[in-house]
């Protein structure tokens, strides 16, 4: 056996046993894009398995941002008093090799049974604090039409929830999957007027090669229909980490009305290094968006803590309270700093 055969074997047994911890799964229509001459594929890289995910840093976490802490039963997270997380699925149309519930998600684990569902819906009109729901999992867009219209209309019926959100995948990487039906599923969370509360959907994106003609379709027939978009993205190196390609995704968004809304720092999931970006990276990344592009183009840089300590932004900051005092120091798009003498400071 010579030595690249023996690479090769050691490669395939490598990924055999990412399999065996982590799902792996490539729709037919991410297949297509992916470019096999290409080391560097961004879709490639999202989505098949490396043998990097063997190595897991002590700092890493199975439950990287306190999911479990916060869950009060089965398919329920409440970590803010107004909002909480309902998990219908645990299944997706892929597995991100970075996903942060990677421990959680894929084909074997099963999905909220019928009676957990009751339980979780009762739960959610028990709590009138409670004024918004997100269906997110697993992808919410993988549940058949009919059950997902049961599901909206039933949430549809509690008269304290004003929003239902919905986090997905689907439109980039299963673009036929958003049909008619399930179009009509998600308007039916609107309730019975069409007016009573707003769905949104949230789409999860990283780089612009995910925005083909049948994505792009698939985004203009929700939004057509009346459902607002808004861009949610991951911070991954070798995906996304540089001026450009944030830059061609941010524009990939808004050229299809999806307003790019987070940009979520990586979170610390078990073998997953070699994604990571520095914080530091990371603001000078959304620093080289700042005056240069579209103010559409701009999401809030966000930071999950980990332990379960909630989502802030994190920078850059372009304003800090002068040393002596006097006003603040205001940085511009181009580096240099400027004095903001803030009249109004007594007011405070
Ligand atoms: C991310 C998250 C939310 C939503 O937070 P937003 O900042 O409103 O997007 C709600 N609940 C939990 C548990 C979350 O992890
Ligand atoms: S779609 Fe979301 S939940 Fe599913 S694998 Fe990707 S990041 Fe994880």
């Amino acid at each position: 056996m010579g030595a690249e055969e023996r690479d090769r074997d050691g490669h395939i047994a490598a990924l055999k046993q990412v399999a065996a911890q982590f799902a792996v799964a490539v729709t037919p229509h991410l297949q297509a894009q992916i470019d096999p001459a290409d080391p560097a594929d961004p879709i490639a890289r999202q989505f098949l398995p490396d043998a990097a995910e063997l190595v897991t840093h002590p700092h890493e976490a199975a439950d990287p941002i306190g999911d479990e802490a916060h869950s009060p039963l089965p398919g329920i997270v409440h970590r803010y008093p107004d909002r909480l997380l309902l998990k219908l699925v645990n299944v997706c149309p892929v597995y991100c090799r970075f996903c942060f519930r990677r421990e959680t998600v894929g084909p074997g684990s099963r999905g909220l049974t019928a009676g957990q569902l009751d339980a979780a819906i009762a739960y959610i009109a028990d709590h009138p604090e409670v004024w918004e729901v997100i269906l997110t999992g697993g992808d919410p867009l993988i549940v058949s039409p009919r059950r997902l219209k049961s599901v909206l209309q039933r949430l549809a019926a509690i008269p304290h929830l004003g929003v239902i959100r919905l986090h997905s995948r689907v439109p980039v990487v299963d673009p036929e999957r958003v049909s008619p039906a399930l179009i009509d599923a998600l308007k039916s969370g609107r309730g019975a007027e069409g007016r009573d509360k707003a769905v949104w959907l949230l789409l999860h994106a990283n780089h612009e090669r995910e925005f083909v003609a049948p994505a792009r379709e698939a985004i203009a027939r929700l939004i057509d229909a009346g459902i607002p978009v808004l861009g949610q993205s991951v911070l991954l190196a070798g995906v996304n980490d540089t001026p450009e390609a944030l830059a061609g995704l941010f524009r990939a968004m808004v050229r299809n009305r999806v307003k790019p809304h987070y940009l979520h720092h990586g979170d610390l999931a078990r073998g997953t290094a070699h994604f990571r970006v520095s914080l530091g990276r990371g603001q000078a990344l959304m620093r080289s968006l700042r005056g240069r592009h579209s103010g559409l183009m701009q999401p809030t840089y966000i930071l999950d803590i980990p332990g379960g300590h909630g989502k802030v932004p994190v920078g850059p900051l372009y304003a800090a309270p002068r040393a002596d005092g006097q006003g603040w120091e205001v940085t511009d798009p181009w580096g240099c700093t400027h004095l903001y003498a803030d009249p109004a400071a007594d007011r405070s």
